[in-house]
């Protein structure tokens, strides 16, 4: 790849920006996880690059991009929705260009069966070749269409989005892909094999981030747990989040996902003993039961997911568990959810993210001949979701009366004349305060707690050391 197209300094409005061009004005959606919206990060920087400014408005907008995801059905009908009102957006202004990226054009055979159904999109992109995205945009601009999917990653090239002044949160990819294959997931068919990013690279994102105020650093990978499996000499996740650490002026680093069955001791005292590390473990178990466990192919057990939890109980006092879980997956009876609803009360979640199973085709499981029938699906779900409220309500309930540490992201977007932030164990919390205080670390005093959120008051912030510093950035 040409890596001076992606450099500012290179950058020649003249060229990219042809007189085809409405405006300058690039607006990027984005579908499903953390990942998803790294991805789409990064997109949009790479056209901010090649002179277009970032914009919410689709009626404006020179480029329309679509990051998108296939995890279940639901999120990919919704995406389809989305590209047929595109069509209708084209039909208004036929001089946008629309791009389609991401999970649900890298699915094998998808890219021929959405051309079809979509004559009207410009770009089609998979998952592996984001990062030539810039030499599609120059295709376009000059005439014509182009798909390109490929088969697999040919160089794991990271293109960091220029940290935003101001904002102190950040996603950060530590590795890429899956190699677990859980049944039921498409994951690993879209996002390739595992590859972790060396370490010095990812600390000198961190570093950088920092620089231009980040605060709090999410650290990504499908099974952060694995991480560096593949480095000689041996260094791990704990030995990463060692080094992260120590980055000053970082005040929290958090991370997703954790699989159970690589969560080592090392990595729950490198949480128990980090400064910045949050007590907080998305550990998700998916079923409670181990015959559907050894189905899904998760490579543990109840027992063991339980003696894990217990660990970071021992390890980890007052340490946020959140989890996710399928139900209806092939063949899971009603005994079968009645062991997920009993593991629910025994983990005591203080969140959890709870789908209904969805067949993908290519996986194992959607071969499986016992699939469950809609309606008993929805119903589980409904219970489930019951449980787990009256568990988080309960969780958050055991909050009120203490002060916790809160880093300020903003206004409350319910109400703007509030504040909102996160404590350690990511429990929204809502409260008043002056806005010189947004990006500092406060200590709230927790009073109510409501279905979804934390309410209180601020206590002390200035005595708060954040509050001196990020009034000086
Ligand atoms: N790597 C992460 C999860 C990535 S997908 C992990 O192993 O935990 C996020 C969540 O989507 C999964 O944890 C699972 O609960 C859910 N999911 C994945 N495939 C699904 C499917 N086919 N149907 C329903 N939910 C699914
Ligand atoms: Fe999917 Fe399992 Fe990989 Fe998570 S670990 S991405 S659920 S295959």
């Amino acid at each position: 790849m040409d890596n001076s197209e992606l450099d500012p300094r290179t950058l020649n409005n003249e060229t990219s920006l042809g007189d085809s061009r409405l405006n300058n004005k690039v607006v990027t959606l984005v579908y499903g996880c953390q990942m998803s919206e790294r991805d789409a990060d990064t997109l949009t920087e790479i056209t901010r690059r090649l002179g277009y400014e970032p914009s919410d408005d689709l009626e404006t907008a020179a480029l329309v991009i679509v990051n998108t995801c296939c995890v279940r059905e639901s999120a990919e009908n919704k995406i389809l929705g989305k590209i047929g009102e595109l069509k209708k957006l084209k039909e208004r202004n036929s001089k946008v260009k629309i791009a389609i990226t991401g999970c649900m054009v890298q699915q094998p055979g998808a890219l021929e069966r959405l051309q079809k159904r979509a004559p009207h999109v410009d770009i089609w992109a998979g998952t592996h070749n984001l990062h030539e995205f810039s030499s599609l945009i120059k295709k376009v601009e000059r005439g014509g269409k182009v798909a390109e999917v490929w088969h697999e990653p040919k160089a794991t090239l990271e293109i960091a989005p220029l940290p935003e002044k101001g904002k102190r949160h950040a996603s950060v990819n530590i590795m890429y892909g899956c190699d677990n294959f859980c049944s039921y997931c498409i994951v690993p068919h879209v996002r390739g094999r595992e590859r972790s990013r060396k370490p010095e690279e990812i600390l000198q994102e961190i570093k950088s981030l920092v620089e231009s105020g980040c605060r709090e650093v999410t650290l990504l990978g499908q099974n952060v747990n694995s991480y560096g499996k593949e480095f000689s000499p041996t260094y791990d996740f704990a030995d990463l989040l060692q080094e992260v650490d120590q980055i000053p002026w970082l005040l929290r680093i958090r991370f997703i996902t954790s699989h159970p069955k690589d969560l080592s001791d090392k990595l729950i005292k490198t949480v128990a003993e980090g400064k910045k590390l949050c007590e907080h473990f998305h550990l998700p178990i998916q079923s409670g039961s181990n015959f559907i466990l050894e189905r899904m192919n998760r490579k543990y057990t109840r027992e063991y997911y339980l003696s894990r939890v217990q660990k970071i109980h021992e390890l980890v006092p007052n340490a946020s568990l959140t989890t996710d879980i399928i139900v209806g997956f092939p063949g899971e009876s009603e005994e079968d959810f009645e062991q997920t609803l009993a593991m629910m009360k025994q983990a005591h979640y203080s969140q959890a993210f709870t789908f209904m199973y969805s067949k993908r085709s290519g996986t194992l499981a959607a071969k499986m001949e016992d699939q469950i029938p809609l309606d008993v699906k929805k119903r589980r779900l409904q219970k489930l979701m019951s449980v787990q409220n009256q568990e988080s309500l309960e969780w958050r309930q055991l909050m009120i009366g203490k002060l916790v540490e809160v880093l300020v992201e903003g206004p409350s977007k319910t109400n703007p004349q509030r504040l909102t932030g996160r404590t350690r164990g990511n429990e929204l919390v809502v409260f008043n305060g002056p806005q010189e205080i947004i990006g500092s670390l406060v200590n709230v005093r927790i009073n109510e707690a409501g279905s979804w959120t934390l309410m209180g008051e601020v206590e002390d912030f200035k005595k708060s050391w954040t509050f001196e510093f990020n009034a000086g950035i």
